[in-house]
C-alpha cells in the first residue's frame, strides 16, 4: 500500500475506531496548530516507509547518542531504510552506531534489526524474555538495566502489555521516554490476547506516570508534549472501555462479537478483529479479577461492583 493510500484509509477508519472520529479529528487540528516540539539534539528520528492502520505512518526508528550512537527499532530492511537511519546518525556527527535496541518483537519494530547489525557492525540488544527470537543477538537487557549511548544512559523499563516483552527506553538526562508501541502518537496501542495483557498494560502505564518525563517519543505518530496528560487519557481510555464491556454484558451481550458490535459502532471491517482483540483483553482482566466467568464462547457477569 503506498503512503497516500495508507493515509486515506487511516483517516477513515483505524482513527475513527480508536477514538471517535469527531475527537480525532478536533486533536488533529489542534496539534497542526500548535508549533512542533523539537526532540533533544542528540536524538534523531527516520521513519520507515510502512504507513498502514496499524503502523500509522510508519515505524519511528530514534538514533540517539553523539559520537557512538545507538538505534532504537529497526522496522524494515531495505537498503533505503537502512540509509536513511545511518544518514541520521550521520547528520548528528555520530561515528559509529554501536547498539541496537529493539522496544519489542513485532516485526515492524524489528524486521530490519538483523540487517543493520550486519551492515554496521552495532551489537543487537533484545529483552531477556525474549532471547534468541532472531537468532544473531549479541546481548539482554532487563528491568532497570542501563544502557550507555555516549552522552548518557537509556534506562530499560520493562513494559507489558501490548507485547510481553516490551519495553520503554527512558533518558532521564533530557526526560525523554521512548515509548515503543505502549503510547502511540495519536489513536491507541492493540492489545492482542494472549501475549497482549489488559491488566499488564495498564500497570505499565500506571508505572511511568511515577517518571518525570518531558517529552514522549512513540513507535509512531508524532512526539507527545505533554506526557502525564497523554497516559492519564490513555488509563482513562481503558477503564471507560471496559466500563463499557461491563454494560453491554449486563445487557444480556455475552459474546465478543456482540459485545463487540455494541461498544464499536464504526469499525470498518478491517479493524473489527482488532476490535475484537480489545474486547477480548477486557473480558480476560475482568475474570482475572473475578468478576466476569466465561462459559465456552459466552461470558458472564459474576458480580457487579
Ligand atoms: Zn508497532
Amino acid at each position: 500500500m503506498r503512503r497516500r493510500e495508507a493515509l486515506a484509509v487511516l483517516g477513515k477508519s483505524s482513527l475513527a475506531f480508536l477514538f471517535g472520529a469527531d475527537s480525532f479529528l478536533r486533536r488533529a487540528a489542534q496539534a497542526a496548530e500548535k508549533p512542533t516540539m523539537a526532540a533533544p539534539n542528540h536524538i534523531r528520528h527516520f521513519t520507515a516507509d510502512n504507513p498502514g492502520i496499524m503502523t500509522l505512518q510508519g515505524t519511528n526508528q530514534y538514533v540517539v547518542g553523539k559520537e557512538n550512537v545507538v538505534v532504537i527499532d529497526v522496522a524494515l530492511s531495505a537498503d533505503s531504510n537502512m540509509d536513511g537511519i545511518i544518514e541520521q546518525a550521520e547528520a548528528m556527527g555520530a561515528k559509529k552506531i554501536e547498539k541496537i535496541l529493539l522496544t519489542h518483537i513485532h516485526s515492524d519494530h524489528c524486521g530490519g534489526a538483523l540487517a543493520l547489525r550486519k551492515r554496521t557492525g552495532a551489537k543487537l540488544g533484545i529483552h531477556r524474555s525474549r532471547a534468541g527470537y532472531l537468532g544473531g543477538e549479541d546481548f539482554q537487557y532487563g528491568d532497570n538495566d542501563r544502557i550507555g549511548f555516549g552522552a548518557g544512559e537509556l534506562h530499560v523499563l520493562h513494559t507489558p502489555g501490548h507485547e510481553s516483552g516490551h519495553c520503554c527506553f527512558y533518558e532521564p538526562g533530557d526526560k525523554v521516554l521512548f515509548s515503543g508501541d505502549n503510547i502511540l502518537g495519536f489513536g491507541t496501542a492493540v492489545i492482542r490476547p494472549p501475549d497482549g495483557d489488559m491488566t499488564d498494560y495498564l500497570k505499565s502505564l500506571e508505572r511511568l506516570l511515577g517518571f518525570d518525563i518531558s517529552v514522549i517519543l512513540p513507535g509512531h505518530g508524532p512526539l507527545i508534549g505533554k506526557p502525564e496528560a497523554k497516559i492519564r487519557e490513555y488509563i482513562q481510555h481503558r477503564l471507560e472501555r471496559e466500563q463499557q464491556v461491563l454494560a453491554a454484558l449486563r445487557k444480556g451481550r455475552n459474546t465478543i462479537g456482540d459485545i463487540t458490535q455494541m461498544i464499536y459502532v464504526d469499525v470498518s471491517p478491517a479493524l473489527q478483529r482488532v476490535a475484537e482483540f480489545s474486547v477480548q483483553a477486557h473480558l480476560e482482566k475482568l475474570m482475572r479479577e473475578g468478576r466476569v466467568k466465561r462459559q465456552a464462547d459466552r461470558y458472564l457477569l459474576l458480580s457487579d461492583n
